[in-house]
């Protein structure tokens, strides 16, 4: 056995994205205790850099040490009590993990079911509300990635609390990449992961309570079952003021890396990286449409960020994959439950949405299917990207 070294890979999957070098430098930096004092002013200035990202002033925003899947679990672990009715809204694999996790703390979902690829349905949320004037919250995917379906979270938002619920969002794909005004929308509990739009090493799920939010959580009449994932046991440690008391050890230098995304991000500001996830957006939508494919969710619900595009007729979808990254390493999605085989996933999240991917996944794209004989035109995506390229910006 000898030290492993990866191949250096373009990443425009679902996630990880590519980590760009600045990240990786920073995780590179001396470890040092998880109470030493200048971590406490890291995990500070971590603390501000994510109410940025969140646009939220809420106190209890912090990194949970694990990745989104744990930020997740937090939520629920933390709001649902057993018997509470929880409505989710499901329209890919992600609601689907969230009705799991109501039902293993003990709660009741009540399921609001939309087709996968498409956003949900405001109407169908407020019909579940009606029935059951029992429930207490509604828990929703801002960016389903599974799909490349967004969702209009502000309003669903508007819409729960008019029926007194507190509500639970999955921005996993979305914080960095599209909008979310945690303040502003008055989201109660909210979720991330490090590794999609914020172009993070993978591990860690930033996360932000607001006061109602933690009003329930200490006012539970039971006992959060996760001990390790327990706000009132983690604030100890996330809390404010100098007196931190050890919870668990930090992951440290993936704190390092997080606190250099989060500065990065703060450093293009958060509305020129939507802009920019918007603008490659159509840059590589513009390519893919020219040669022939075609976006798969609907033009409105698109997210800029996760791009689910229609496999040709014929065309076998592992094959393509395959060869992208052994002739190209370059990695897209695939599709996933209902969509295997039938769209790619394309990523354009933080780092990787830049001019030179779009070129890369567009060419290598065109060069395999037209290889492959696909029914696709030659020769005409380049030109159809290269003015919206030249205005997006690197
Ligand atoms: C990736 C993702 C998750 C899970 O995050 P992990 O870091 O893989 O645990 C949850 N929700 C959505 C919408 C995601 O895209």
């Amino acid at each position: 056995m000898k030290s492993f070294n990866p191949p250096v890979r373009t990443l425009m999957g679902p996630g990880p994205s590519d980590v760009h070098p600045r990240i990786l430098e920073a995780l590179s930096r001396p470890t040092i205790g998880h109470l030493d004092p200048a971590f406490i002013q890291l995990m500070d200035e971590v603390k501000e850099l994510l109410q940025y990202a969140f646009q939220t002033k809420n106190a209890l925003t912090m990194p949970v040490s694990a990745p989104g899947s744990a930020g997740m679990e937090t939520c629920f672990v933390n709001l649902v009590e057993p018997g509470d009715k929880v409505v989710v809204c499901q329209n890919g694999v992600f609601g689907g993990r969230m009705k799991e996790n109501v039902e293993r703390c003990g709660g009741i979902a009540i399921m609001v079911e939309d087709a996968w690829g498409e956003a949900i349905d405001i109407a169908k949320l407020e019909a579940a509300l009606k029935a059951n004037p029992d429930a207490s919250i509604v828990a929703m995917v801002h960016a389903e990635t599974s799909t490349g379906a967004q969702s209009d979270v502000a309003a669903l938002v508007k819409l729960a609390h008019a029926y007194d619920c507190l509500t639970i969002v999955d921005a996993v794909t979305s914080l960095g990449g599209t909008p979310i005004k945690v303040d502003e929308w008055e989201i109660d509990a909210i979720y991330s992961g490090s590794q999609k739009c914020l172009s993070c090493t993978p591990g860690l799920s930033p996360l932000s309570f607001n006061e109602r939010a933690l009003d329930k959580v200490r006012n539970r009449k039971t006992k959060v079952q996760s001990w390790f994932l327990d706000l009132n046991l983690v604030m100890g440690y996330w809390g404010t003021g100098a007196k931190r008391a050890y919870h668990h050890t930090a992951p440290i230098n993936a704190l390092y890396s997080l606190h250099e995304s989060l500065l990065m991000l703060k450093e293009e500001g958060l509305e020129n990286a939507w802009a920019r996830h918007h603008k490659n957006h159509l840059a590589l939508k513009a390519g893919l449409e020219a040669m022939g494919l075609s976006c798969s969710v609907k033009e409105g619900d698109r997210l800029p960020q996760l791009n689910a595009v229609t496999i040709p007729e014929g065309i076998e979808d592992a094959v393509v994959r395959g060869r992208l990254l052994t002739e190209y390493n370059l990695e897209i999605g695939a599709g996933l439950g209902a969509l295997a085989g039938k769209v790619w996933r394309i990523g354009l999240m933080g780092h990787s949405s830049r001019a030179e991917n779009i070129l890369l996944c567009v060419g290598a794209l065109e060069s395999v299917l037209g290889d492959m004989g696909a029914d696709i035109k030659l020769g005409v995506a380049l030109p159809a990207m290269q003015k919206l390229l030249a205005e997006s910006e690197k």
